[in-house]
């Protein structure tokens, strides 16, 4: 008889031990975030690497940029050559990562040295409308590079523009170029945008004032 009253008296021991086990677990767990809060790492610092650039002129892309249907062919005798050489002498590309910013911080920066635009604007006292065919033209450039190496820009046919941060503001000092918070550099034909592609419109300070801004 004794023996069939042992276990019915554990039973309820052990029931009320389980709920002072929990309740001692909760404080302990409680406990977690703040660890992970002073466990901050410093951010990395900058890096910046020039990108090997090729691009090729598109006579397609060229015309929907350009808003035309067809190229005269002494134009287009004029427009390859006059690429290539642009491409070879006077276009820059880098990546710049921020381990501060968003995303990774990665970031593209490509932009055509100033005789291009010297050049072109040599063109415009001559013949305006050949002046407009080589300024599409430095477009087609920086725009092509950027889509060779972010290749979501080509369905959007622009490029979303970041606010740069404080890191890679200085990043471009060291390139020699000049940031104005209107959101462009000091150099006509550039393109500064995230890399890899993200988050579109939502991230672009041209947005206020686009016309194309969506909510992709
Ligand atoms: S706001 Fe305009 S320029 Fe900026 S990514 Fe959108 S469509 Fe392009």
């Amino acid at each position: 008889m004794t023996t069939t009253k042992k276990p019915a008296d554990k039973k309820p021991a052990a029931a009320k031990a389980a709920p002072k086990k929990t309740a001692a677990a909760k404080p302990a767990a409680a406990k977690a975030p703040v660890k992970k809060a002073a466990a901050k790492k410093p951010a990395g610092p900058i890096q910046v690497d020039a990108i090997e650039a090729h691009p090729e002129f598109d006579l397609f892309t060229y015309c929907e940029l350009s808003g035309e249907t067809r190229i005269e062919h002494d134009l287009l005798e004029e427009l390859e050559p006059r690429f290539d050489g642009w491409a070879e002498k006077f276009l820059r590309a880098y990546k710049i990562i921020d381990p501060a910013a968003p995303k990774g911080g990665g970031h593209l920066l490509i932009w055509l040295e100033e005789p291009v635009e010297d050049e072109i604007e040599g063109i415009w006292q001559d013949s305006p409308s050949a002046g407009m065919a080589f300024h599409n033209l430095a477009i087609h450039m920086v725009m092509t590079t950027a889509q060779s190496v972010v290749p979501e820009l080509a369905d959007k046919g622009c490029a979303p523009l970041p606010k740069p941060t404080a890191g890679i503001l200085k990043a471009f000092e060291q390139l020699g170029l000049v940031w104005n918070k209107e959101g462009t550099v000091n150099r006509q034909f550039a393109v500064f945008t995230r890399m890899p592609y993200s988050e579109g419109c939502a991230i672009c300070m041209l947005r206020p004032k686009c016309p194309n801004a969506n909510d992709d």
